[in-house]
């Protein structure tokens, strides 16, 4: 296959582990309303894998919900800490992996952004608001906030 790359990451408290294989372009942002409600997020990026290219360690929660279209789609988190992994179909034929814990994140570069209608007015300004190296503990933020 061309442009196939590999994959893998561990949820934050390391009960699942997750490798796999897919194409380079095969990312797609979600900006649904679910999506943001699940994550706390703007929107979730996922990478599509096909079944025979994903191997999962460790025991997945999931959960089920009928999307707008009628769909039912699976959503799988660890139990444990809570870290979002894919969701797929029923079937288990496809997962859309969450790239946020995948170790390759970077470098999987949504090629799609769909459910627009729905995507953060401030989308676009993301870049707008006062951006620091560190975190909330750093010295910079103490002096700049
Ligand atoms: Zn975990
Ligand atoms: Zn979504």
């Amino acid at each position: 296959m061309n442009n196939q790359i590999e994959v893998n990451g561990n949820c934050h408290c390391g009960k699942i582990k997750i490798s796999g294989k897919c194409e380079q372009g095969m990312v797609v942002a979600c900006h649904c309303t679910d999506c943001q409600q699940f994550s706390g997020a703007p929107f979730r990026p996922v990478v599509i894998i096909k079944k025979d290219d994903i191997i999962i360690e460790g025991q997945v929660t999931e959960y089920s919900k009928i999307a707008d279209s009628g769909n039912e789609r699976i959503q799988g988190f660890c139990g444990t800490c809570g870290c979002q992994l894919y969701a797929r179909a029923p079937d288990k034929s496809v997962f859309n992996v969450r790239t946020g814990f995948l170790k390759q994140q970077h470098t999987l570069t949504p090629a799609k952004h769909i459910f627009g209608q729905s995507k953060v007015a401030w989308i676009e300004k993301i870049l707008e608001g006062r951006w620091h190296v560190g975190g909330p503990d750093s010295n910079e933020m103490h002096l700049n906030f």
